[in-house]
């Protein structure tokens, strides 16, 4: 198993399987919206890189709970017991989706966001972050407490990897460091050399993370096939509801750091201190950072999320990515106003997703227009990751326009770029 998706070559393979066109029965649900030009229309969601509509079968599985819902961990009763089970099953379901080691822990989060601030929150004094400048914010911004060495965008995969040995190299040795890295990117799509840049922390000492919100709806990973040190995911993008995450991954530093969140569930025993104060003994387990009563519908729904997508077939799933991106970049390609944006180029192994600009449109308008014209849902702006898309639009990386500022005039290069992203239900 792999994680680059063979690019080159394949989607005519895949265009030769009838298939492949027909939509996944997992989704199975239809929604119809208003056309400006009256009448209605099947709504096409081409948005999942931001939410992921969550699968009927994450439904049904979670209304099939719904009679046994109960309070985790310190209840008596049986339905406590019950929901317990079902909670600390969730936990093993995912270590086993992840492809998790013998002793990594899984923390349930609320969010990719939250995973890696949480990482951020545990890393150890002195601790050296390296990062893109091409992550997502959600990767980009946590690492406040640590001294960050920002890394300019590369142009291909191997500069990538290039790149961060410099770096690195550069560092002291015998200090802690984190690398993070995307594992397929939310404008682009493309995947990044996520074994290399492991194997490239690794020899300089460095820990990598992996922000895998991107690659986990779109590709079966394996943590300990990848060599990463931790994997941050959220639930909504793997179409499970919103409101959960995971950070998953080695137990040292987690288990040696502050709780995230003081509070209960995160403490083993509170005990009043002979000079007045409190003494606490916190858990070590994942159980340390999971303070106050957790999301039980959110943790079993990312379960059942995992569950649901292995059973449709991963393999599958991502053939048809693969056949509906390669359909839809040929037929942009042809539209002379249109340029796709890329950093590592046309060739570059990619998941579903897919950012352009329309010479002289506004992206804004141009989105608006999809949507009330065809019922087409796609997303416009910079996508959280400004220093990126400036960079793909050739604007100015230090511009400090704001997400969704004002589009540029006719002939002047655009602000914003317009995002289609699939996934199982398309
Ligand atoms: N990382 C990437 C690559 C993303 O695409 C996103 C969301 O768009 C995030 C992180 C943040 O995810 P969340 O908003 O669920 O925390």
């Amino acid at each position: 198993m792999s994680v680059y998706p063979n690019a080159a070559g394949t989607a005519a393979a895949d265009a030769a399987d009838p298939s492949l066109c027909a939509p996944l029965p997992v989704l199975g649900r239809d929604v119809t919206v208003p056309l400006v030009t009256g009448g209605e229309v099947t709504y096409a969601a081409l948005d999942y890189a931001a939410s992921a509509p969550a699968l009927q079968r994450v439904w049904d599985d979670v209304a099939a709970y719904a009679p046994y819902y109960g309070s985790v961990h310190r209840g008596a009763g049986y339905l406590s017991q019950l929901s317990t089970d079902l909670f600390e099953n969730s936990r093993a379901v995912v270590h086993g989706f992840l492809g998790c080691r013998d002793g990594d822990q899984v923390v349930f989060t609320r969010s990719t966001t939250d995973s890696l601030n949480l990482l951020a929150a545990a890393l150890p004094a002195g601790c050296e972050v390296f990062v893109f400048e091409t992550e997502h914010h959600a990767s980009l911004l946590p690492w406040r407490n640590a001294r960050v060495t920002y890394l300019d965008a590369p142009r291909t995969p191997g500069e990538a990897v290039r790149t961060l040995e410099h770096a690195l190299a550069g560092r002291d040795p015998y200090g802690p460091a984190l690398v993070c890295v995307t594992g397929a990117s939310n404008v682009t799509g493309e995947v990044w050399p996520v074994r290399e840049l492991a194997a490239a922390a690794h020899a300089h000492g460095a820990r990598i993370v992996l922000d895998a919100a991107q690659l986990t709806p779109h590709h079966p990973l394996s943590v300990e096939e990848l060599d990463v040190d931790w994997v941050a995911f959220s639930g909504h993008k793997l179409y499970a509801p919103f409101g959960s995450g995971v950070l998953a991954g080695r137990a040292d530093w987690l288990r040696e750091a502050e709780p995230y969140l003081a509070g209960g569930g995160a403490s083993r025993t509170v005990a009043r201190r002979a000079d007045g104060g409190v003494e606490v003994e916190w858990h070590t387990t994942a159980a340390r950072h999971e303070a106050g009563s957790p999301n039980v519908i959110g943790v079993y729904s990312i379960a059942a999320a995992c569950k649901a997508l292995t059973e449709a077939g991963f393999d599958r799933l991502v053939a048809r990515e693969r056949h509906l991106i390669a359909k839809v970049r040929e037929g942009l390609a042809e539209v002379p106003e249109v340029r796709l944006l890329s950093l590592f180029g046309d060739d570059a192994p990619r998941v579903g997703v897919l950012s352009f600009v329309v010479d002289g449109w506004n992206s804004s308008h141009f989105a608006a227009a999809l949507s009330a014209e065809y019922g087409i849902g796609v997303r416009d702006g910079l996508f959280c990751a400004h220093p990126l898309v400036r960079t793909l639009l050739g604007s100015d990386p230090q511009d400090v326009g704001e997400c969704g500022a004002p589009e540029a005039g006719p002939g002047e290069k655009s602000l914003n770029a317009i995002r289609v992203s699939f996934g199982a239900g398309t």
